[in-house]
């Protein structure tokens, strides 16, 4: 995977803290600046959390690729949600994505709640522990420090992948421009240089942060029915996999509980344990680094979805599954 983070030495302090948070080593001193090493990257964003001068950023697509389509799609994962205290403000954040210049929105939580059904089921017949593929950040590191563990990940697809590949049979024929909204840096360089070497369907990937003081400026609200799918809205969230998924998921969030997870896991002491949900960020993907909210918040929007959740699981084809 290809780094996305960027670095603009004029705002670099040079504290040199990005280095110390570092998990893989990525970046060095050279010179009067520091230099990322992007095939060491993971996309982690440890180093833009650390950084408080601006000088690291995950750079991602713009809404001025809009305009290079006939047609325009949004992919909406669950962890957006995140930042949406109920169904009015998805309806709003639809709304402001459609005035942002987008003709469809796609939720994705239904085919994220197929994804973790599938999961769930694949890891209950295996003998060994199953390592779910679903933080291509955490894949990344294991790859680099704990090669042992790759052959037990498991390459399901990534629902943004899905949807996309759904959209361009649906829209056959037509110029259509397929943009991600992610949460994190991972996602950004996942729909941009996945895993797997297959080229990505999605064309663009938007950092939600930088779409965040428009959206936020817009109050129409849009009129559409939105519906969620409440296991979808469950894989975004660590408390609620912890209360629905069975006791031998494991699911270690933020690098301290990560690494000290997948060391156990090398040297096979998780005996309790079928299944691991790795993640980088803590709290998950409703911690994930380009959200503006904060992961405790997050945590209580999705809780309080679920309520108002009713769209059931995608239908999923055999070839759709895995990478
Ligand atoms: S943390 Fe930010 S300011 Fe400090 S060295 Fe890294 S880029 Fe520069
Ligand atoms: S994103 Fe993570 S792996 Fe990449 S340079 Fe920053 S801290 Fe290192």
């Amino acid at each position: 995977m290809s780094s996305v983070i960027s670095y603009t030495l004029h705002n670099c302090q040079r504290c040199l803290k990005c280095l110390q948070v570092c998990p893989t080593q990525a970046i060095v001193k050279q010179h009067d600046r520091v230099q990322i090493k992007h095939k060491n990257c993971i996309n982690c964003g440890r180093c833009i959390q650390m950084c408080h001068n601006q000088g690291l950023h995950a750079k991602g697509s713009t809404l001025n690729d809009i305009e290079n389509y006939d047609h325009s799609a949004v992919l909406i994962p669950s962890s957006i949600y995140g930042l949406c205290r109920n169904i009015d403000d998805v309806r709003h954040l639809y709304g402001a994505l459609r005035q942002l210049g987008f003709e469809e929105i796609v939720d994705l939580s239904d085919i994220e709640g197929a994804l973790l059904n599938k999961a769930v089921d694949l890891a209950q017949n295996s003998d060994e522990l199953v390592i779910l593929s679903k933080c291509s950040s955490t894949v990344g590191l294991i790859e680099q420090q704990y090669p042992m563990l790759y052959n037990q990940v498991l390459w399901l697809n990534d629902a943004s992948e899905i949807a996309a590949r759904r959209l361009r049979k649906k829209h056959a024929g037509q110029h259509i421009g397929i943009f991600l909204l992610c949460e994190c840096a991972a996602h950004l360089a996942e729909a941009k240089y996945p895993y797997g070497k297959k080229d990505s369907e999605v064309d663009h990937a938007l950092s939600v942060v930088d779409l965040f003081p428009k959206i936020s400026a817009m109050k129409e609200f849009f009129p559409e029915d939105v519906q969620l799918c409440p296991q979808g809205l469950i894989s975004s969230s660590v408390q609620l996999m912890k209360e629905h998924l069975p006791s031998w998921v494991m699911i270690p969030h933020g690098h301290e509980q990560l690494t000290a997870a997948l060391e156990l896991a090398e040297f096979n002491q998780l005996f309790d344990y079928k299944m691991m949900i790795p993640l980088s960020c803590f709290n998950g993907c409703l911690g994930g680094r380009l959200l503006w909210g904060n992961p405790f918040s997050s945590e209580s929007s999705v809780v309080h979805l679920l309520n108002s959740a009713n769209k059931p699981c995608a239908e999923m084809s055999e070839e759709e599954w895995f990478l």
